[in-house]
């Protein structure tokens, strides 16, 4: 099978290129496997401003970009390919990729977690013809056109205040009488003077033809029924996490299917550790996950240590 690597990371947003870096730096032969492009969820964001120490905004695919090199500079690979399995062979580790297997003595699951859906009828069928996850992919062609933001979490805060700036008619509609947001982002949402938000509303159906023209909006108080007529509709309502490739290995989630872990980020299984949004923790951030991640290689780095009887005691 080749070379048997001490460190490899699955997952190449925040916390596994973190993680690349630290381990390149403790000096783990490091392999990062990554499907897409590297970046993850921060691909999603245009303006990142609460970075620590960078106080220029920064686009989040220019901080992964960034994050990449860093790693690759202290010595990491990366092979673009997709994790299939896992599985514990003895002392080390194998993963089927879509390229082949790999074997390492310790693994990071960094895979992130993906946009939920709504599930309501026209939701699929629309996908590109008006309905969209991704304000900073798709919002440019909404320039000027009614939009409708569904979600009360952080990221549907961020996204409505990204779409403020190309149009001027967006409805944002949560389905509670407050946000979920953190109390900053929610305060802009709400003293937009481009955003209207409309709470205990939920959005039933999209309507179209070949593209979006209107979405029936439920007041949940009143079970009232409006069809108010948009050009977009973007859903922001969480995430799942990645963890479907998981199937061969008897690693421990929580109820949501997050990976449990304890504070050195090692799961119910020793030398496979897990990072970032996959994870679960409280508190989900750019900064967060890049700190599991930094702190996964480490303990990574203590286990090879440990294996090979040279622990510093
Ligand atoms: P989230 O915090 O889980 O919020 C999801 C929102 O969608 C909630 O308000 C939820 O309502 C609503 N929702 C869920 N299912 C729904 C449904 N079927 N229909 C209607 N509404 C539904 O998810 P997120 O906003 O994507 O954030 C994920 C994580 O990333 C969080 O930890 C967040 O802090 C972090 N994040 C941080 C930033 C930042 O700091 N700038 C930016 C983006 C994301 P309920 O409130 O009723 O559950």
């Amino acid at each position: 099978m080749g070379q048997i690597y001490d460190f490899a990371v699955i997952g190449a947003g925040a916390a596994g290129l973190s993680a690349a870096q630290y381990g390149a730096r403790a000096n783990l032969s490091t392999i990062v496997i990554e499907e897409l492009a590297p970046g993850g969820q921060a691909l999603f964001i245009d303006k990142l401003e609460n970075y620590p120490g960078i106080l220029e905004p920064i686009n989040g695919f220019e901080l992964a970009e960034r994050m990449r090199k860093q790693a690759e500079q202290f010595g990491s690979s990366f092979i673009e390919a997709s994790a299939l399995s896992v599985r514990k062979a003895e002392d080390r580790f194998i993963i089927e990729t879509s390229v082949g297997p790999l074997e390492s003595l310790t693994v990071l699951i960094a895979t992130g977690a993906r946009h939920k859906q709504l599930g309501i009828p026209g939701e699929q069928e629309y996908i590109g013809k008006g309905v969209s996850y991704c304000a900073t992919c798709d919002g440019p062609f909404f320039k000027g056109k009614r939009i409708l933001v569904v979600g009360g979490g952080d990221s549907a805060c961020d996204e409505a205040i990204y779409l403020s700036n190309l149009s001027d008619k967006i409805l944002m509609i949560h389905r509670r009488d407050r946000f979920r947001a953190q109390k900053a982002l929610a305060s802009r949402v709400l003293s937009n003077p481009s955003i209207k938000v409309l709470f205990n509303t939920v959005a039933k159906e999209i309507k179209g033809n070949s593209k979006v023209h209107s979405v029936v909006l439920e007041n949940t108080l009143s079970h009232e029924l409006t069809e108010e007529p948009f050009d977009g509709i973007f859903i922001f309502i969480g995430s799942t996490p990645q963890t479907g490739f998981l199937k061969d290995i008897a690693i421990q989630f929580d109820e949501s299917g997050y990976i449990i872990t304890d504070c050195n980020m090692q799961t119910s299984i020793t030398g496979l550790f897990a990072a970032g949004d996959v994870r679960a923790t409280p508190f989900r951030q750019i900064v967060t996950a890049a700190a599991d991640g930094a702190i996964a290689a480490r303990s990574a780095a203590s286990y090879i240590d440990e294996q090979r009887g040279q622990a510093y005691r």
